[in-house]
């Protein structure tokens, strides 16, 4: 018999230099978007090769203003994966669009090339590229395909992952991501956008501040702090706040010892999972770098002992958390009832809907947590 665990899916890994980072903007009283934000956005747009990273409120805000800044708008169709985060396609609505689903391969998780072809009308205004649990899409296929039609990176999963050696938030015409607690790095919620066009960069920075022409820390530190700037659009307030700023900037330095360590027991699963039939491994092709978000895995219904559910069931019974790799957005009565769409009618994403399982793997994981989360599967 092993002693039984307790082993959350996810735990972001914050403590004393985060605890201590916080204290310079509540002690110098410049808590909105301010130094600490700048620092963060810069040492971001370096990290991800980027000319130009925006920190902003989350990555479904960070999304909602690339739609904005690339002029998305009513009679606009936009193509989402249909097995994604429902606010990919939220954001779509934001904008008065049409959501255009699109079925993924279950083997990546992400949107399936060969089907994106089919899915492409002359209203089609941009594609959201999502690489989901870290993994990057395959944007070499997704470009031949997509031509001129703007790629809207969903790398909400994705910080620090790459694609041919070209880092997530690069690879796309604006790149979105997201520091919720169950992302790689978190500063509680807060998303980043990242693009190496300068006048999207420009129009995305006003957006985000009520859509005035300057930043309040310009402003304030400019020679007429008591003249307040023009507003040639219609923004929205979605800046980070300083405190959230000095968090990233911890985090962030901490970005590739995690995915490393990640990395390090994403290959322990796979060597020690690998035999199981029914047990689908994560696939990832040589040429990218997995971000390693999470561990999701394929149950082969037929060939396993129990349903997916069921395993996740005695999993939770053993201490081990687990989870749905995500759901497929078709499949919610929302869009379901919106667009009348059938479960069938995305099998891909339905398959990883009913199917996939996320295993615990973070870095506040010990050798023995992952070796009882193996033992806990093998002996199911
Ligand atoms: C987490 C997630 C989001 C939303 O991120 P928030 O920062 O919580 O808004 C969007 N898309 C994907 C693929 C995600 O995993």
């Amino acid at each position: 018999m092993i002693e039984k665990r307790n082993i959350p899916i996810s735990l972001p890994v914050t403590g004393e230099e985060e605890w201590q980072a916080v204290k310079e903007p509540l002690m110098s009283g410049w808590l909105t978007s301010g130094p600490k934000v700048r620092q963060f956005e810069k040492e971001f747009a370096k990290r991800h090769e980027v000319k130009h990273a925006l920190a902003v409120t989350s990555a479904t805000t960070a999304l909602h203003l690339a739609l904005v800044a690339l002029d998305i708008k009513e009679g606009d169709e936009v193509i989402v994966p249909a097995f994604t985060w429902v606010s990919t396609a939220n954001v779509v609505l934001y904008q008065g669009a049409k959501v255009v689903f699109c079925d993924i391969d279950p083997t990546t998780f992400n949107i399936d090339p060969k089907q994106l072809k089919s899915k492409i009308t002359n209203r089609t205004k941009a594609i959201m590229v999502v690489h989901l649990f870290g993994l990057c899409a395959d944007m070499d296929a997704i470009k031949q395909v997509a031509g001129d039609i703007p790629l809207v990176e969903d790398g909400a999963c994705a910080a620090g992952a790459a694609y041919k050696n070209v880092p997530a938030g690069g690879l796309g015409d604006v790149g979105c991501f997201s520091f919720h607690p169950r992302k790689s790095v978190t500063t509680g919620e807060g998303g980043m956008i990242t693009t190496n066009n300068a006048e999207l960069g420009e129009k995305m920075g006003m957006l985000r501040n009520h859509g005035a022409s300057i930043s309040e820390e310009q402003r304030h530190h400019g020679p007429k702090p008591f003249i307040l700037p023009d507003f040639n659009m219609m923004g929205y307030n979605y800046r980070m706040t300083d405190l959230q700023g000095a968090v990233g900037i911890v985090q962030l330095s901490k970005l590739d010892l995690f995915i490393d360590e990640r990395q390090k027991w994403a290959d322990f699963y796979k060597e020690k999972l690998g035999e199981i039939e029914w047990f689908k491994l994560p696939q990832v092709n040589s040429d990218f770098k997995h971000g390693w978000q999470s561990f999701v895995a394929l149950i082969d219904e037929d060939k396993a002992p129990f349903s997916r559910n069921t395993i996740m069931e005695k999993l939770q019974e053993q201490g081990i958390s687990t989870r749905p790799g995500t759901h497929a957005v078709h499949m919610l009565n929302y869009y379901a009832d919106k667009y009348e769409i059938e479960p069938d009618e995305f099998p891909g994403a339905k398959l990883a809907n009913d199917t996939s399982m996320a295993i615990p793997l973070h870095n506040r994981m010990t050798k023995d947590d992952y070796e009882y989360v193996v033992q806990t599967i093998l002996s199911l």
